[in-house]
């Protein structure tokens, strides 16, 4: 009952609006018409124009890394929800390790991008993982549990429903070192009981919970296959047209 979602996370990259566009022109010509399984970009915010130019007729979705709680204000720097959707997102990524870690982004924080996401109608991909100390020290779970309660908290069961996780373990982001297949699946076995205990069975088995952390061409489809990873979250592997569609076909 869950389809797929294979999210592209530029980061930082590329570096001009040409750049950008041919990547996503690169992922739009191989992917088609084809919606089998759900894709989205996540391009900088200031290419997020151009792809959506680029995207347009595609149904390929087009995501922020990140959004404001607030809609409009002095707030400088800052881009919100309506913002985002203004300029053609469908998606937005929360919550990601480098924000949470770089720049100190509580769950808290999360929380209230969380609700400003679902107040503009965006599909919100929340992060949640463990660094590799917390994991060393047999404190994932733990860690898991107060970043998705904090970070989830006074949504609705239909809200819960359309916000997709992505479980990425620090350690596995941009390093090369992937979570094993049997790793990752039963951290995703957690998340999917956390879901049932607190929002009930119905709900839990809607939620998409994506994989992320050096997702590659050659790991895809062995992550992809497992009951409870609902797709990718995919860093640098999406910076290249090719590999991207390699991983979008192994998950079909
Ligand atoms: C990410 O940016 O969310 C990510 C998982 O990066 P990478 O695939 O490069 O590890």
């Amino acid at each position: 009952m869950r389809t797929l979602l294979i999210a592209g996370n530029w980061k930082l990259n590329p570096t001009t609006a040409e750049a950008a566009a041919a990547l996503a022109e690169g992922v739009k010509n191989g992917l088609g018409s084809a919606t089998d399984v759900h894709v989205a970009l996540a391009p900088p915010f200031v290419f997020l124009g151009a792809v959506d130019r680029v995207l347009e007729g595609s149904p390929i979705g087009l995501a922020g890394q990140d959004l404001y709680w607030e809609s409009n204000g002095a707030f400088t720097g800052e881009i919100s929800g309506p913002m985002l959707v203004d300029v053609g997102c469908t998606h937005v990524i929360l919550g990601h390790s480098e924000r949470r870690h770089g720049m100190g982004e509580t769950n808290a924080h999360v929380n209230s991008k969380l609700k400003a996401a679902l107040a503009a109608k965006l599909i919100p991909i929340v992060c949640i993982g463990e660094t590799k100390e917390e994991r060393l020290s047999e404190k994932t779970e733990e860690v898991l549990l107060e970043q998705l309660t904090g970070s989830l908290a006074g949504l609705s069961n239909e809200e819960m429903a359309g916000v997709v996780l992505a479980y990425e373990p620090v350690w596995a982001i941009g390093t090369g070192l992937t979570a094993s297949p049997e790793q990752a699946q039963a951290v995703h076995a957690y998340i999917r009981g956390w879901l049932t205990q607190v929002f009930g069975e119905a709900t839990a088995a809607r939620v998409v919970v994506q994989y992320g952390g050096s997702v590659k061409p050659d790991n895809a489809a062995e992550l992809l296959s497992r009951p409870d990873i609902d797709g990718a979250l995919v860093g640098g592997a999406a910076l290249k047209a090719a590999d991207f569609l390699a991983i979008i076909k192994a998950g079909r």
